[in-house]
């Protein structure tokens, strides 16, 4: 039986990334240095494509410087051998060296003309080209005007090795000055490309960092909003759940409202039992069970009402020994799922395993009235308030039978006389009237004793007042003895008593009221260790419909009958009209 439906299952704690508060300046970081990248690679590749121009720049100024020596090499080797060959070939390649010369000095000055030092000393190489190339010229015309060993008489040895050695010395100065910017350039074309590398790497290492603690510090945020948002499900699931719970508790209490009103205008136990079944079937239709009523004798409990469905059964009659519930005076619950000690009235034949009971001893100041017993099979499905309720709707219904019982006890006692148990004259009065229609409509007879003890204040006085309440009571209980299921016996007042015989003529009335005076006459009484003697009765009797026809009119006939019943010496019967 008690299982909440709805239980709600832990959500598991998740915990607030501490990178949180750094989180913008972070992405910020990230976000520059990703930026800085960026612009520094756009930088050092423009400053590297630059270092490299300034690289082949010197190159092309060495190359340049190259060509202008190899050619004038090459011009020279030329005219050389025309002068000494005077083989047209070489004159040809003596040209064709001079105007690469010239082509190639032009190209070295161009090449040298954004450092000014170099440009002057390749200016300066330009000229010694020059002034060696018209020195080779003045040769060819020499030679071609005047012949080869003119040409060679006209050689200028000493100034020609002198113009070539100050040739030599600065086309060295330009190219150690050219190697040594080239290797300058070069070097801070590496230092630029190593810095380069190692901040891009730096940057790129550091955002990627910053980027990796800014995507944990998401997906612990991440899983922290899930968190939040399952336990914001779980709240809601579990508010839905109480809710429905006070929907269901609302229900069941307006139930057990209707049913403490039902029980209020039940006028009988067998009233009390079927509403009581009644909403239990409403209230825990799931469950099966019964309420037991004690017997008077308190030795057995009998089934008065059954519902729903047993898992298992519960005996008919039961003894008190038999329910942990009625010898502990309290509930007895047995939860289906832990087990606990079951009571010998339940079927021990069927197997018990899983099944949850309940038994409500009613009680009442400290009477046990009976027994309210429920089970069912423990599946999981209904509520834990099931006990409560039913422990609610037993100990209403125990305090139903109580006052059942109390207010039959109290009819009882207004209605019947305690000395003798006998109906008292209220009752008489009220269903006189009620039994004379009854036989008016019938058309069927009625008549009335009206007995009065003999000479009883006398006996009173002799053996006292308790040994005549003991006579008083024997006599009722000679009057209940003999009379039939139909009729009604009274005790008018003090020692007078009052029979209403219905569909009784005046002789079967007379018969009867002689067999009374008779039984009494003849018996004696023991009481507290000392014999009474018998006592004597006196009746009177008057029927319907020969004497009257209403109750006034009949009782005071039969009291008229027994004051001449006294008048004529005592212990005799007389009828108001009938003579016996
Ligand atoms: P009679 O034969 O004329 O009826 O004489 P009696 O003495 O019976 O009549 P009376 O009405 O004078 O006396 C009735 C007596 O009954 C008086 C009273 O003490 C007695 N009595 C009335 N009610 C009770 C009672 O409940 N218990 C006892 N022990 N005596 C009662
Ligand atoms: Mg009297
Ligand atoms: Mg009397």
């Amino acid at each position: 039986m008690p299982q909440l439906p709805c239980e709600p299952t832990p959500v598991p704690q998740a915990s607030v990334s501490r990178l949180r508060p750094y989180r913008t300046p972070a992405f910020a970081l990230a976000l520059a240095l990703l930026v800085g990248v960026c612009l520094a690679t756009v930088l050092g590749v423009r400053g590297l494509v630059e270092s490299r121009d300034w690289v082949e720049h010197s190159y092309k100024v060495i190359a340049a410087l190259d060509q202008v020596q190899s050619t004038l090499h090459g011009a020279e080797a030329g005219a050389r051998g025309y002068r000494l060959a005077g083989h047209p070939g070489m004159l040809a390649e003596y040209m064709a060296n001079m105007e690469d010369n010239e082509r190639a000095r032009e190209a070295l000055v161009v090449a040298a003309a954004d450092n000014p030092t170099q440009l002057g000393l390749a200016r300066r190489i330009d000229a010694l080209s020059e002034t060696r190339i018209a020195e080779l010229q003045r040769l060819v015309d020499i030679q071609q005007r005047d012949g080869a060993p003119a040409a060679i008489r006209a050689m200028r040895p000493a100034e020609s090795v002198a113009a070539h050695q100050v040739f030599i010395a600065t086309s060295t100065a330009l190219r150690a000055e050219e190697t040594r910017l080239l290797e300058e350039r070069l070097g801070t074309s590496r230092r630029n490309a190593v810095l380069l590398i190692s901040f891009v790497v730096l940057g790129l290492a550091v955002s990627l960092g910053l980027m990796i603690a800014l995507l944990r510090s998401l997906t612990v945020e991440n899983s922290r909003s899930r968190h939040l948002e399952a336990e914001a499900r779980m709240a809601i699931a579990r508010t839905e759940c109480a809710q429905a719970r006070a929907e269901r508790l609302g229900a069941q209490r307006q139930k057990l409202g209707a049913y403490a009103g039902m029980l209020q205008s039940c006028q009988n136990l067998d009233e009390a039992m079927e509403a009581t079944a009644f909403t239990l079937r409403q209230l825990v239709p799931w469950l099966g069970g019964r309420c037991y009523v004690a017997r008077a004798s308190r030795d057995f409990l009998e089934t008065a009402a059954h519902f729903g469905q047993e898992a298992v059964a519960s005996g008919d009659l039961i003894a008190p020994g038999d329910c942990w519930g009625i010898r502990r005076g309290q509930p007895h619950h047995v939860d289906g799922h832990s087990g606990g000690q079951r009571c010998a009235h339940l079927d021990h034949t069927g197997s018990l395993a899983g099944v949850s009971s309940l038994c409500v001893p009613l009680v009442a100041q400290g009477d046990t009235l009976g027994m309210l017993h429920v089970n069912a099979q423990a599946n999981g499905n209904e509520d834990d308030n099931d006990v409560e309720m039913v422990t609610s709707v037993g100990e209403q219904l125990a305090m139903a039978i109580a006052n059942l019982r109390l207010r039959e006890t109290l009819r009882v006692q207004s209605l019947r006389d305690p000395l003798t148990g006998l109906f008292n004259r209220r009752y008489l009065e009220e269903n006189l009237a009620r039994e004379l229609q009854r036989c008016e409509r019938r058309n069927l007879p009625l008549s009335l004793l009206m007995i009065d003890v003999d000479n009883f204040k006398r006996f009173n006085d002799q053996h006292g007042h308790a040994a005549g309440d003991a006579v008083l009571s024997h006599v009722g209980r000679t009057l209940e003895a003999l009379v039939r299921g139909e009729d009604l016996a009274c005790r008018y007042g003090g020692e007078e008593f009052t029979l209403i015989l219905p569909e009784a003529d005046a002789a079967t009335a007379i018969t009867r009221a002689e067999t009374i005076r008779r039984t009494v006459a003849m018996t004696t009484l023991l009481h507290m260790g000392q014999t009474l003697g018998p006592v004597t009765l006196s009746i009177g009797v008057a029927s319907f419909p020969a004497d009257g026809a209403t109750p006034e009119v009949l009782l005071g006939l039969a009291d008229a009958s027994l004051y001449r019943a006294k008048a004529e010496g005592r212990d005799r019967v007389v009828h108001a009209t009938a003579t016996s």
